[in-house]
């Protein structure tokens, strides 16, 4: 393998996800050697070009259609191959998440995940993760012939394309029916019109003291949608009914790294701050001053959420 960086390039609705062009534009500036992408499926990759590739690894076969991990490990193998990179760029996402152990298995790669940071030291990539619940940061260095790293969405912010065009390589993975371990036999949009929770860049999560759906319908969601932002929960406000599952922040429930959080009335539990502790800016709203959330805010408020979010909301709507 020689040197170089393949990114792999999530589509939605035929378009590269935004984590396509973070990653991109973070692979170009670690200077780590060529940067390509990785396609899997079909897809417009024309904006892959400009914001830093200079090929298009692109896997397209039926199989593909839509995801499997039998089939897209083979996709991943062959375009990887085909590029000749030693480092695999991915967004941490649950494709990445599912896909990438069986990878790194297959090759006797090194894999680091969830990386907040990327940076190139003597021309390798290392990768800084929290370890920990988020407790502590590691700095990760692959020994092995190929690298594999996944970086949490929002880690960078995405700059305008800087041009550029990519020349797209079609790569036959020899996928076939039988690679397909796992149909997908109906897939059921989400109602919400914001973005997804792992990739918000601004959220409002409400825990256990909305004490009800109708209050957390009431007070979360309209200061969310105020700010354009994306609804988290605690997982004892989804427990309790109040939220869906897929609105779980936390351990075990989705890792966000938004730009914004702002927690209302959330006690601040390792299980909780494991999923968001990495956010920018942190906000807490809590009417009990020792919560242990203060100890991550970066802006805290001691009072009632019930009396500290409309006024918030009111201020917002007013701007
Ligand atoms: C294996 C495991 C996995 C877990 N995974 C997760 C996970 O993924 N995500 C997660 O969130 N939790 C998770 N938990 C649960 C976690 O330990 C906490 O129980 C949970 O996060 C608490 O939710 P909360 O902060 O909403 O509730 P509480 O801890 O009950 O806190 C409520 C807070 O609201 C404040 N409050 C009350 N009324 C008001 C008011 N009117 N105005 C302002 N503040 C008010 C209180 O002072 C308190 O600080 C997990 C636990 C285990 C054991």
């Amino acid at each position: 393998m020689s040197n170089g960086i393949l990114v792999f390039c999530e589509f939605e609705a035929g378009r590269p996800r935004k984590t396509a062009f973070e990653l991109l534009q973070r692979a170009v500036a670690l200077g780590a050697g060529p940067v390509s992408a990785l396609v899997v499926g079909d897809g417009d990759t024309s904006a892959l070009g400009p914001n830093g590739a200079g090929k298009v690894y692109q896997v397209s076969a039926p199989a593909l259609a839509s995801y499997s991990t039998g089939a897209y490990t083979k996709a991943f193998a062959a375009a990887l191959a085909a590029s000749g990179a030693s480092t695999l760029l991915a967004s941490a996402s649950s494709v990445a998440r599912d896909v990438l152990p069986r990878l790194a298995a297959r090759l006797g790669a090194g894999l680091a995940v969830e990386c907040t940071e990327l940076r190139n030291v003597g021309g390798k990539v290392v990768g800084r993760r929290p370890v920990y619940a988020g407790k502590a940061l590691v700095d990760v260095t692959i020994n092995s012939p190929v690298g594999i790293f996944t970086l949490r969405p929002n880690s960078y912010p995405v700059v305008a394309a800087a041009g550029g065009s990519a020349t797209v390589v079609p790569v036959d993975a020899q996928v076939s029916d039988s690679d397909v371990d796992v149909r997908v036999t109906d897939t059921v949009a989400a109602s919400s019109t914001t973005a997804d929770l792992t990739e918000a860049e601004r959220i409002v999560s409400g825990g256990r003291s909305l004490k009800g759906k109708e209050q957390f319908d009431a007070v979360v969601r309209p200061l969310a949608a105020a700010l354009g932002a994306t609804v988290g929960a605690s997982r004892a406000a989804v427990d309790a009914g109040y939220a869906g599952h897929g609105e779980q922040v936390g351990q075990t429930g989705k890792v966000v790294n938004p730009s914004l959080y702002i927690a209302l009335g959330i006690s601040g539990a390792i299980q909780h701050l494991a999923g968001m502790r990495t956010s920018r800016v942190i906000v807490a709203v809590n009417k009990d001053a020792e919560a242990p959330i203060f100890q991550y805010a970066t802006y805290g408020i001691v009072g009632d959420l019930f009396e500290v979010a409309p006024l918030l909301q009111a201020e917002l709507s007013r701007s």
